[in-house]
């Protein structure tokens, strides 16, 4: 196996986040749903193994990211990188300063850089501060976020109250001398016992000379900005192809669905363009909480007509309607009756021959990708920012390949489930 750079990402969202932009960047990328059992295939530059390691207790968190950091070792990374979140969010115990110095420690590594900056998305740092847009992240509503309040902006301060180790601070006066510069700046730092650099950056001109002036550093901490950096130093040691394609897939064809439990406006909108021009299946949760096989009549509904055009299986619904099904049900009872059918429909709707599938809502896809056994995705091209289309990696390698696009509820613009079709190869 030839993989290049092993990412561990706090949360998944976060991870498909990073493994888009390596996408870009023109390494081939695979997203793996927590650790992996089994090697991958060939051909992949980058890994990204998605953790839900943000707020769980910091001892649980290293011990997974260590267990990632070892399969991504086995795999033959090169290079490693923690994802977090662009905001830096950690709660005082952690867990990005234990993550990180734990995976130094296990790497034998003294010295790495801290960096959430994310210029296009509005997160720069400037003299250790992170701004969110123009404000400090302290005056912006990261300070109210119920799990992970980001009160201080100085990541200088925050950082080093996480760790044992000492934090610097590598300014941007620095960073604008590019690479040579930055790197002398992380020597002097080292020097004076620091082990962490905060890195100020205010462009993708910053991001891409701090991460050349990384090519060495066993570990690198960041949002996913810095991954734009990274690619260059893999072509500058010719390990990495000058121009390559990194977003194909393989062909999977198949018939074509979109199943929707998503009821964010967003999707709204989108089911509802749909259904003016393809069929239509709704899930009522009342039906589903009185007993009656829903799941039977929908895959009936879907067999007689998906083999003339994709249809569409929803639970989308108004905020008052899912507010009287809460009300009767229970939010939490609702939420898994309707997982749970969504992803047995799912199920059924690959049997009968589908091989592009497109899930609404984030705990809609972890219930749909649970129940295919779907472990990882190979990176596609993206259809809208923030959501590409996949190919699921099953452990039952015997299965036919699935394309799947997994859209969170906000993402994507109201003919999303008509235009994306047009991105696969057929
Ligand atoms: P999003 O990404 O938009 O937040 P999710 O799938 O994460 O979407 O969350 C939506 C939740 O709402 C899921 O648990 C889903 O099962 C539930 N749900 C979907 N439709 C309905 C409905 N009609 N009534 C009540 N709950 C619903």
């Amino acid at each position: 196996m030839t993989v290049l750079l092993g990412c561990i990402a706090d949360d998944f969202t976060g991870g498909t986040d990073l493994a888009g932009m390596l996408v870009k960047a023109g390494m081939r990328t695979v997203q793996m749903i927590g650790v992996p059992q089994e090697p991958i295939g060939d051909d992949i530059d980058a890994v990204v193994i998605a953790l839900k390691s943000r707020t769980t207790p910091a001892e649980d968190a290293i011990a997974e990211s260590l267990a990632a950091l070892r399969w991504l070792q086995k795999a033959g990374c090169r290079q490693f990188y923690f994802k977090y979140c662009s905001t830096f969010d950690s709660t005082a115990k952690g867990n990005i300063g234990p993550v990180g110095e734990a995976l130094m420690q296990a790497l034998g590594s003294k010295f790495t850089i801290a960096c959430p900056a994310f210029p296009v998305n509005g997160r720069t740092i400037y003299k250790g501060h992170l701004f969110v847009g123009d404000i400090l992240l302290s005056d912006s509503g990261m300070r109210h976020h119920p799990l992970t309040p980001m009160t201080d902006a100085s990541l200088v301060r925050v950082l080093q109250a996480q760790i044992k180790g000492k934090v610097g601070l590598a300014e941007h006066s620095t960073v604008l001398k590019g690479a040579e510069a930055i790197r002398a700046r992380f020597k002097a730092l080292e020097a004076e016992g620091c082990n962490f650099a905060v890195v100020d950056a205010l462009s993708n001109d910053d991001l891409m000379s701090i991460g050349a002036a990384c090519a060495d550093m066993p570990l690198v901490t960041a949002g996913s900005g810095i991954a734009l950096g990274l690619p260059q130093n893999f072509r500058r040691a010719g390990l990495l192809a000058e121009s390559q394609v990194a977003d194909a897939l393989p062909t999977t064809g198949g018939l074509r669905a979109v199943i929707s439990g998503s009821c964010s406006v967003a999707t709204q909108g989108q089911v509802a363009a749909m259904r003016v021009v393809h069929p239509a299946f709704n899930i009522d949760p009342f039906e589903l909480a009185r007993g009656s096989d829903v799941v039977a009549a929908a895959l009936a509904w879907a067999a007689s007509r998906i083999k003339d055009g994709p249809v569409l299986i929803y639970a989308t619904a108004a905020p008052e309607a899912v507010k009287a099904v809460q009300a009767q049900l229970g939010t939490e009872k609702a939420g898994s009756l309707v997982e749970e059918a969504l992803a047995a429909i799912t199920k059924g709707l690959v049997a009968l021959g589908v091989g592009q599938l497109i899930v609404a809502g984030g705990e809609t896809a972890g219930a749909v990708v649970k129940a295919l056994g779907v472990t990882g995705l190979r990176i596609g091209p993206e259809i809208d920012p923030g959501v590409p289309w996949t190919v699921g990696i099953t452990e039952d390698t015997s299965q036919r390949p699935l394309a799947l696009a997994l859209k969170s509820g906000n993402f994507g613009t109201p003919d999303f489930f008509l235009k994306a079709w047009s991105k696969l190869a057929s």
